[in-house]
């Protein structure tokens, strides 16, 4: 019998720190959450990240788990060897130039392992979910941009300075949307959720809509202008997945984020639509699935990524 061993994940969002005990089986033993100081200052964010690991530490000891690691997933670049942030994101203020492990270092014994949200998200999925069984994959994540996480022979794949798989910011359009990442006509700009309600609401500024479960409603009850726009951002979609399986012909494609819930129609139509613009031989073996583990796989990722990194 292979024994199992335990971690603490976490996981850094813009509305909720999450953070849970979890085994090398994938099983969460206990999972909870904070809300996400994401505007304040780096220090008083550092605070709450320890109090919900030593939270989770204690929550553990009570139950007689030994913890051998803890793993937190954050926005931003990170440079992994240092556990240092490197770049931030639009939705953290000053989150960014932050060494993470450096602030750890005194207040915990156990090591702390850290990597940013989008690569512990399709780490999480290759391990435990959608990806489980395959060497490389390649997760999108549609939400309120477009995160990308990359796996290659079972090894996330950072780019030279921990500042790759920026899939979200690949050019669909040359001269389209300004990004806030100073670039145009990004992916994200198009093919994202936040994307699709800004699409909605200038089509139909007189009935606007708060999100995408609300499109997919207005679809469901034979609304034309949502056929329109969710046609419109099946095909952004597939354009942007045409892209990344010309570059890497992974074996698989997961698709997750909010928008990846729209159910398997919406996931059928984008696997369709990706299938008739790519070339047939980098695409015909490329299997094209929804996330499976859903807002778990960020705190799984993060988990089975300190034991990793432990051994
Ligand atoms: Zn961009």
């Amino acid at each position: 019998m292979n024994s199992l061993f335990y971690s603490i994940g976490v996981d850094i969002g813009g509305t909720a720190i999450k953070y849970g005990i979890c085994s090398s089986s994938g099983d969460i033993i206990e999972q909870a959450s904070v809300k996400s100081p994401a505007d304040s200052p780096n220090k008083v964010i550092l605070n709450k990240l320890l109090e919900v690991i030593k939270r989770a530490l204690d929550s553990a000891k009570n139950r007689g788990i030994t913890i051998s690691a803890i793993g937190v997933g954050t926005p931003g670049s990170v440079d992994v060897k240092k556990g240092y942030l490197k770049g931030g994101t639009p939705n953290f203020k000053f989150w960014r130039e932050v060494g993470i492990i450096d602030f750890f270092k005194d207040k915990l014994i156990l090591p702390v392992f850290v990597d940013n949200d989008a690569n512990l998200m399709a780490y999480g999925e290759y391990i435990f979910g959608a990806g489980k069984g395959k060497r490389n994959i390649v997760c999108i994540t549609l939400g309120t941009g477009i995160g990308g996480g990359i796996v290659i022979n079972g090894e996330i794949f950072r780019g030279s300075f921990y500042a790759g798989a920026e899939l979200g910011h690949m050019t669909i359009y040359y001269n389209g949307r300004d990004c806030n990442c100073g670039g145009k006509g990004c992916w994200e700009r198009y093919g994202s959720a936040s994307a699709m309600v800004q699409d909605y609401n200038v089509a139909n500024s007189e009935n606007p809509v708060k999100n995408t479960v609300e499109i997919f409603e207005r679809l469901n009850s034979g609304e034309k202008i949502s056929e329109k726009i969710v046609n419109d951002t099946i095909v952004y979609i597939s354009a942007g997945i045409a892209n990344i399986i010309h570059i890497f012909n992974p074996e698989m494609i997961i698709i997750g984020g909010g928008l990846s819930e729209a159910g398997d129609e919406f996931i059928k139509k984008i696997e369709a639509t990706t299938r008739q613009r790519a070339m047939i031989n980098s695409a015909k073996d490329v299997l094209i699935r929804a996330a499976s583990l859903g807002n778990r796989a960020g705190l799984l990722g993060a988990a089975a990524f300190a034991l990793q990194m432990r051994r």
